[in-house]
C-alpha cells in the first residue's frame, strides 16, 4: 500500500456512561449508556426531538454533558475539544466553501495540518476517484448537483483518515433516488476504509439498510439497542415494533379479540405476516384499500381494533367485505401495555388459542 491510499487508522470504540444533557427544565438526553464497538456502523435513529442530534453533538464535542462520561478509544474525552477528539463530521448542510473550488474543499483539512503538497495532491486524486470526483474537481460547490455536494462533504470527511466519522442527517436533502445511491456509497466506503461510523437518521429505511447496530431512542432515552434483524425480528416495546417496519406493526388488545382477555395485554403481528385463508382465525372487514403495484395494503376492522395487511397485489378487496387471516405463531409478539415489555412466555398459547378459534 502507498502512503497515498486513503485508510482509516483503525476504527476506535466509542462508550457513553450515564450521559445526559438538560436543555434548561428539559432533558433532552437521559442516562444514555451505549457500546459503539470498533469499526461498526452504529445508526442513532428515533422521531424528531428524540435526541438524537444532541447525542451526536456530545460525541463531537459540538455540546457539552451535564452528566456522565463519554470515552473515544478508551479515552475519557468528556471535557476535550472538538479538535483533540480525533474525529471527522459530515453534516445535512454540506458546509463547504464557496469561494473554494472541490479539490480545494476536499484538502482544506489537511492543509490545516500543514501536509505537504505531494502528500495533499496523493490523496486527493484517491479521494477524488473513490467518489467519482475526478472530473469536477475545479468546479465551485455552486456548480454541483447535490448528490455532487454531498460526496464533496464526504471527501472531506475521509481525507482526514479519522478513526472515527460522525454524520447527521446527510443524505436529508436528496431525492429518493440518490438517497438510495448515496446510502450504498456510504455504506461501501465505511466498510472498505474500516472507521467507525456513527449515523444519525430519522428514516427507519436508512437505519436498517446500513447499520449494523441500530440505537433506538424514544424522548431522550435509549428504546433498544440491536442488529437490524433482531430489531425487526424481536422488538422489545411497542414503540420499537412500530417504529420499525412500513406499514408498522398492527397492535391489537387482546380485548378486542376475546372479551374476558386481560385488558393490558396486545398482541402484535407484521402487515406482511398475514395471509389470506378461508380458515383464517383472524376476521377482519374491509374498511380501506390501497393498490401499491407489487402489493396491496388493506385496513381492516376488528370489533373497536383495526389493523392493516399487506398482501400480494394480484388480489381484490372490496370495501366492506370480510375477509379471513391466517398468521404463523412464530409471527406473533405480545406486549404487555402496562409495563411496555414483551410477554414472550405468552406467545405460543396465545398462538395456539388463536390459532383453534377460540379468540375470535
Ligand atoms: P433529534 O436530533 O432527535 O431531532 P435533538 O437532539 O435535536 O433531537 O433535540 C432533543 C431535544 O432537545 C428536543 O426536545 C429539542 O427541542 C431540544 N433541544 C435541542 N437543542 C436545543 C437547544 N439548543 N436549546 C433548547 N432545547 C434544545
Amino acid at each position: 500500500m502507498s502512503s497515498a491510499d486513503i485508510h482509516a487508522r483503525a476504527g476506535k470504540a466509542i462508550r457513553l456512561e450515564s450521559v445526559g444533557k438538560l436543555y434548561g427544565e428539559a432533558r433532552a438526553v437521559q442516562r444514555l449508556d451505549l457500546e459503539i464497538p470498533v469499526g461498526s456502523f452504529t445508526v442513532l435513529l428515533g422521531p424528531s426531538g428524540c435526541g438524537k442530534s444532541t447525542t451526536l453533538r456530545m460525541i463531537a464535542g459540538l455540546e457539552s454533558c451535564d452528566e456522565g462520561r463519554i470515552l473515544i478509544g478508551g479515552e475519557n474525552v468528556t471535557t476535550a475539544a472538538p479538535s483533540k477528539r480525533d474525529i471527522s463530521m459530515v453534516f445535512q448542510s454540506y458546509a463547504l466553501f464557496p469561494h473554494l473550488s472541490v479539490a480545494e474543499n476536499i484538502v482544506f483539512g489537511l492543509k490545516v495540518r500543514r501536509e505537504g503538497r505531494a502528500v495533499r495532491d496523493a490523496k486527493l486524486a484517491k479521494v477524488a476517484e473513490l467518489l467519482g470526483l475526478t472530473a469536477l474537481l475545479e468546479r465551485k460547490p455552486g456548480q454541483l448537483s447535490g448528490g455532487q455536494q454531498q460526496r464533496v462533504a464526504l471527501g472531506r470527511a475521509i481525507i482526514s483518515e479519522k478513526p472515527v466519522c460522525l454524520m447527521d442527517e446527510p443524505l436529508s436533502n436528496l431525492d429518493a433516488k440518490l438517497r438510495h445511491e448515496m446510502r450504498v456509497e456510504i455504506r461501501a466506503l465505511q466498510q472498505r476504509l474500516g472507521f467507525t461510523m456513527v449515523y444519525v437518521t430519522h428514516d427507519q429505511v436508512e437505519a436498517i439498510t446500513m447499520a449494523d447496530q441500530v440505537v433506538l431512542l424514544n424522548g431522550g432515552k435509549l428504546e433498544q439497542v440491536s442488529d437490524p434483524r433482531h430489531l425487526y425480528d424481536r422488538p422489545e416495546t411497542p414503540f420499537a415494533a412500530r417504529f420499525i417496519g412500513m406499514p408498522p406493526m398492527n397492535l391489537i388488545p387482546l380485548s378486542a379479540l376475546k372479551s374476558e382477555a386481560p385488558r393490558d395485554l396486545m398482541i402484535g403481528v407484521r402487515p406482511e405476516a398475514l395471509t389470506v385463508s378461508e380458515a383464517g382465525p383472524l376476521r377482519g372487514n374491509v374498511l380501506a384499500v390501497e393498490f401499491l403495484g407489487a402489493d396491496t395494503l388493506i385496513d381492516c376492522a376488528l370489533g373497536s381494533a383495526t389493523f392493516q395487511a399487506r398482501l400480494p397485489g394480484g388480489k381484490t378487496f372490496s370495501v366492506g367485505e370480510e375477509v379471513r387471516f391466517d398468521l404463523q405463531v412464530e409471527d406473533l409478539h405480545v406486549f404487555d401495555q402496562a409495563t411496555g415489555l414483551r410477554r414472550d412466555e405468552l406467545i405460543s398459547e396465545i398462538g395456539s388459542q388463536l390459532r383453534s378459534q377460540q379468540l375470535c
